[in-house]
């Protein structure tokens, strides 16, 4: 969808911005671009909607050379968020978000009710804010108008350049997640700057790691940090890179252990002397609709009567695809030894997650590390208290 080829920009200056760029973003992918001030990510940008133009190479947008391409026509297919959002102070959000297609020419009504949709897809009640000047907004509210905006004319690509940079950490990470959800609904084609790399491997589905000028690495998250290209990328990652790919590697079906399952209503000895049977010390325990109830020791079962009666309840839980961050930080939270995965839609149990999976699954997400690892033999003996 946005293909640089060899693309340079030397300002009149003498400064070499960025230095012969070769890299794609394919269709409905978010890339990030990221690395420290001054290294050209900003030059990057704005070469995509020609506030600058490149001294050598080519840019492609949807397969047209942006330079054959008439710059306004550009522009109204590529959205623009930057910090502090440049909204214009003396105009309503309502009049802010309908800024394009005010210019597009769209009859007043008709734009109106796009800027009260979009308002709402970005969290802000129209009703409540429509009305408001920028001033009257607090921080993480203008960034939403600025996002919102951008959306308007509902451009297939937009560019991002810093855009959560300004506001503080606590909302910063709100909007990321809101943005993302945003994205997972319209799938835009994203070029996002960021100086952060948190931010960076949050957001990204690849990440440009920018040196002076040149791209370091162009790869996903999970492989960035897992498999720095060079001595400059492990830097710029950083030592507890590997506590980051925590938050960028998600549980998956193949990460879980399947241990013996019994029902509530199932008759009690018997499941104990399954478990027997089993060689096993406990078991999960479900309900008759397959939803995880809790699990159950087998000395626990004193007497007769249903599995109901000694079942306890299990609080660490989580659904698949969570962040291995979330299920480390569940097992610390509940001091559990292991987590039950369910299914997030039906809520189906699906298997458990012990520290054996997660240092497993951890190493699946760097395909070239992960060959030929032997799974060690995994003790399902601790029980959750
Ligand atoms: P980043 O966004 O990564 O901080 P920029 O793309 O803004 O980096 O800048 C890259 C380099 O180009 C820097 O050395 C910067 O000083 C230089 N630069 C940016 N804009 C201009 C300009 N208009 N004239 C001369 N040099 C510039
Ligand atoms: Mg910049």
């Amino acid at each position: 969808m946005i293909r640089f080829e060899h693309v340079t920009k030397r300002y009149p200056d003498g400064t070499t911005a960025v230095s012969d760029l070769t890299f794609e973003v394919e269709e409905g992918e978010l890339v990030t671009l990221v690395g420290p001030s001054g290294c050209g990510k900003t030059t990057t940008m704005k070469m995509v909607n020609r506030l600058i133009d490149p001294t050598g190479g080519r840019i492609y947008v949807d397969g047209q050379d942006i330079m054959a391409t008439d710059p306004v026509e550009l522009r109204r297919r590529i959205g623009y968020v930057i910090q502090n959002t440049g909204l214009f102070p003396h105009k309503t959000v309502l009049d802010n978000t309908a800024t394009v297609p005010h210019l597009l020419g769209w009859s007043k009504a008709k734009r109106l009710a796009r800027a009260r949709e979009l308002l709402d897809l970005v969290g802000l009640d129209p009703s409540v804010f429509g009305d408001r000047y920028p001033d009257q907004l607090s921080g993480g509210q203008r960034q939403r108008v600025g996002v919102a905006r951008a959306l308007a004319a509902d451009p297939p690509v937009l560019l991002m350049d810093e855009p959560f940079g300004a506001v503080d950490p606590v909302v910063r990470e709100r909007l990321q997640n809101e943005f993302l959800k945003l994205q997972a609904e319209l799938g835009k084609t994203v070029l996002f700057v960021t100086h952060d790399i948190e931010e960076a491997v949050r957001l990204g589905d690849r990440i440009a790691v920018f040196g002076t000028g040149v791209i370091e690495q162009y790869a996903p998250p999970t492989e960035v940090l897992g498999a720095p290209a060079n001595d400059y990328v492990a830097d710029f990652v950083g030592a507890d890179r590997g506590l980051k790919r925590l938050s960028v590697t998600r549980i998956e079906e193949s990460d879980l252990e399947r241990p013996p399952v019994v029902h509530l209503d199932d008759a009690a000895t018997d499941a104990a002397a399954r478990l027997r049977d089993e060689n096993a010390r406990w078991a999960v325990v479900l309900d008759p609709d397959e939803i995880l109830h809790g699990w159950v020791a087998r000395d626990a079962i004193a007497k007769g009567g249903s599995v109901r009666q000694y079942a306890r309840r299990m609080e660490a839980w989580l659904p698949v695809g969570a962040t291995l961050k979330q299920a480390f930080a569940t097992m610390l939270q509940y001091d559990a030894g292991w987590i039950a995965v369910v299914d997030e839609a039906t809520g189906h149990f699906r298997g458990i997650l012990t520290p054996a999976g997660l240092h497993e699954a951890l190493r699946r997400s760097i395909e070239s590390d992960a060959q030929d690892v032997p799974r060690g033999d995994v003790e399902l003996d601790s029980v959750p208290s």
